[in-house]
């Protein structure tokens, strides 16, 4: 799960890190008077939504006066925000930030992972940090380093330390930054978190300028503080939808839905269509205990989807049984037309009666063996 950048900042500082000071705001009105109450005579006001590449776009806005904050904030509330992580369709910036505006000497990338290959947290690093992060990363990979850590020895840091180009007191800063960046990963259930750019003050402080947090979903039932930060208008509703019925769906870019049982099915599926030209729509795995109800819930979402063009059921039927998928889809025509063609590959535990029931309801499937064919007919029947 994500949460928004002054989520993540309230949790840094609860764990010692330094961040600007900040208040969050609704409307211009309130962002003035946050702007008013953190003082000083510069702001930067930062839309609140789950993607980066806000500065690129405008989301992040320098101010030099009140009216220059209530312009931005203005401007940017009720705005979508098209960034490189949004997808086309952008987000809408339902809050800002209002931030004291720092005076920048240096930015670094500092970010902390679950290293699965070296069975550890590693911190990737890179001096030259900021917003153009993944060009570095393209031409000059060299600037960006990845230290895996186990148990944290003043040698990793000052290493990291000298990696960055930190100096003088800088140095003992970062050693104890990296000490709280790892407490906190390891106690709240961390995927991810990001720090680009933490950056050098010109008066000598580290101070972590963005953040970005993803914590495992699968602790989510011990983090209550964080499962309370969820902000479900930045998730996508068909998303959240298809959770209540625990189907594991995630909307993807192509034209192809699928609904498969079993996650590896699935990839398997998503790698076929893609092999045969085309891609798929979503990621669908209905798992194994379904129900009528939730397969009924699924073929609605996927009829609804505007994108689709054809639905491709990949049902290997082990635990699940193919006549409640077949009933799944009486049920969701009722209510939602199937305006696209369907492959059907329906085979395994009932695989008669589900087929028996499809056919007797006079629906256009189209019917396959196996996955190779029911994906080229799929790929075939939008060309
Ligand atoms: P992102 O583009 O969504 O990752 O947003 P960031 O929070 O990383 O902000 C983008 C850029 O805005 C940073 O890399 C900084 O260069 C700039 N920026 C953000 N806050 C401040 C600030 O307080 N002072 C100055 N001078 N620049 C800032
Ligand atoms: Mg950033």
């Amino acid at each position: 799960m994500n949460i928004h950048e002054y989520q993540a900042k309230e949790i840094l500082k609860s764990f010692g890190v330094a961040v600007p000071n900040g208040q969050l705001a609704w409307t211009a009105d309130q962002a003035v008077g946050a702007a008013k109450e953190l003082g000083g005579s510069i702001w930067v006001v930062k839309a609140q939504i789950h993607a980066g590449g806000r500065g690129k776009v405008g989301g992040v806005r320098i101010c030099k006066s009140l009216g220059d904050v209530n312009k931005a904030a203005g401007a940017l509330l009720g705005s979508v925000l098209v960034t490189k992580q949004t997808g086309a369709g952008g987000k809408e910036v339902g809050k800002v930030y209002i931030e004291e505006g720092l005076d920048i000497a240096r930015e670094f990338y500092l970010s902390l992972l679950v290293d699965r290959e070296q069975a550890c947290i590693s911190f990737v690093a890179s001096p030259a940090g900021g917003m153009d992060i993944e060009e570095v990363a393209a031409t000059q990979p060299e600037k960006i380093q990845t230290f895996p850590i186990r148990d944290i020895q003043a040698y990793d840091t000052s290493k990291m330390a000298m990696f960055l180009g930190l100096d003088g007191g800088a140095v003992a800063q970062f050693d104890s930054l990296v000490r709280k960046l790892y407490q906190m990963f390891v106690a709240q259930d961390a995927a991810m978190l990001e720090l680009n750019p933490l950056v050098l003050t010109n008066s000598g402080d580290l101070v972590a300028l963005d953040a970005k947090f993803v914590v495992d979903d699968n602790a989510l039932y011990r983090q209550e503080g964080i499962s309370a930060m969820r902000d479900l208008s930045e998730e996508d509703p068909r998303e959240i939808e298809a959770a209540k019925f625990g189907l594991n769906y995630i909307q993807l870019d192509g034209n192809i839905a699928c609904m498969v049982n079993g996650a590896g099915l699935a990839m398997a599926t998503m790698d076929m269509i893609h092999m045969k030209g085309s891609e798929p729509a979503n990621f669908l795995d209905v798992g194994g205990g379904v129900t009528i109800p939730a397969v009924t819930e699924a073929f609605k979402l996927l009829f609804s989807d505007q994108h689709v063009k054809a639905v491709l059921v990949n049902i290997f039927g082990g635990i699940v049984r193919c006549d409640i998928i077949a009933q799944g889809l009486l049920e969701a025509i009722k209510t939602h037309p199937m305006n696209v063609p369907v492959v059907m590959r329906l085979v395994g535990t009932n695989e008669e009666v589900g087929q028996a029931l499809v056919k007797g309801a006079g629906l256009n499937v189209y019917w396959a063996d196996d996955l190779d064919e029911a994906a080229s007919i799929a790929v075939k029947v939008i060309a």
